[in-house]
């Protein structure tokens, strides 16, 4: 018999729920001497989820699988480079238990897409763990563990609509209306963050521009409240789409694809290679999916709304 069955209820499986993000607004600041970028960011949470099940088990071990059909795992390692593997780690070093637990992710959130769907996993492996553990950590605790994993955890955990700064770290939640409808072309294959932003810097230096420091476009915050998907669609940013379309130029035909079907709004999400489209309503949303699909330029499509709360467990037992 193990030992726990004395003691208070432990689960035996604890499954959590995460969503992907979309950067509404993505502010990048001169590159830094110490190689990173001051960033300025609008997150937001989209109903576009991983899922991840931490089952008790003896020793650490990790799983992947698609979600859905068509969702795609190529690339996810399955040991310790993985940041949900990574995660749990922390966790039971953090709160002094062994790291007991049979990981399984069911991806949906596409690999390498600037979603940061990494993130996501590593936040829900906290969440799941903390819970299958009975480590009890608070929401601060959880938060503090999250950023020492990547500036992208952090607001995996928060959901909502928020502004991140620093190097996404920093989460100061955002006042938006509900229910904006988005459309996301998923690309078939992934692009390199450090690559981007690499080209980034390397278009900047080519135009000799005077980089200012990062922000946030005010017209965003007050569209944001508006919920007004035209209006907001118009303050869409991302100072990393022109890098991402320098490596990736079908990305560029597909923003054109998008914007043709009548998109309130398009954009690359974060690094790319995913694009999202904001829509009007489920007429617009109907006819932007279908010009994406019959662009052939993609390896998926799926509808979305957002803003959603961040990592939740879904189920217990
Ligand atoms: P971001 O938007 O934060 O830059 P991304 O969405 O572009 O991230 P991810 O899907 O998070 O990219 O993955 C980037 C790389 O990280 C993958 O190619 C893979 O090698 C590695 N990786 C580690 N853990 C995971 C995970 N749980 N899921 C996906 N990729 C992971």
């Amino acid at each position: 018999m193990e030992d726990w069955d004395d003691g208070p209820f432990r689960p035996e499986a604890v499954t959590v729920r995460v969503p992907a993000k979309i950067n509404l607004s993505l502010s990048v600041g001169p590159l830094r001497p110490d190689g990173y970028h001051e960033l300025v960011t609008v997150f937001h949470a989209v109903s576009l989820y991983d899922e991840i099940v931490a089952r008790a088990a003896r020793g650490l071990s990790l799983t992947v699988e698609p979600l859905r059909r068509d969702s795609d795992v190529a690339g996810v390692p399955d040991d310790e480079h993985n940041l949900a593997w990574r995660a749990a780690l922390l966790l039971a070093e953090y709160a002094r238990v062994e790291p007991d637990v049979r990981l399984t992710i069911r991806k949906d959130i596409p690999v390498a897409g600037g979603m940061a769907g990494g993130s996501a996993d590593a936040a829900a492996a906290l969440l799941a763990c903390d819970r299958l553990w009975g480590t009890g950590l608070r929401r601060d605790e959880l938060h503090d563990l999250a950023a020492r994993l990547g500036s992208d955890v952090p607001f995996a955990l928060h959901g909502g609509t928020a502004i991140g700064s620093g190097r996404g770290e920093h989460i100061t939640p955002v006042l938006a209306a509900a229910g904006l409808e988005w459309v996301i072309a998923v690309y078939d294959g992934g692009l390199s963050t450090p690559k981007v932003f690499e080209t980034c810097d390397t278009r900047r230096r080519r135009d000799s521009r005077e980089i200012p420091e990062p922000s946030v476009h005010p017209d965003l915050m007050t569209t944001l409240r508006s919920g007004d998907a035209l209006r907001v669609g118009a303050a869409l940013y991302n100072d990393l789409q022109p890098a991402a379309i320098e490596l990736l130029p079908e990305i560029g035909d597909l923003l054109e694809a998008g914007r043709a079907a009548g998109a309130a709004g398009a954009l690359v999400s974060g690094s790319g290679p995913t694009t999202v489209f904001l829509v009007d309503g489920p007429v617009s949303a109907a006819e932007v999916e279908e010009q994406l699909r019959a662009s052939g330029l993609c390896r998926a499509v799926r509808r979305a709304r957002g803003p959603v709360p961040g990592a939740l467990v879904s189920n217990v037992r």
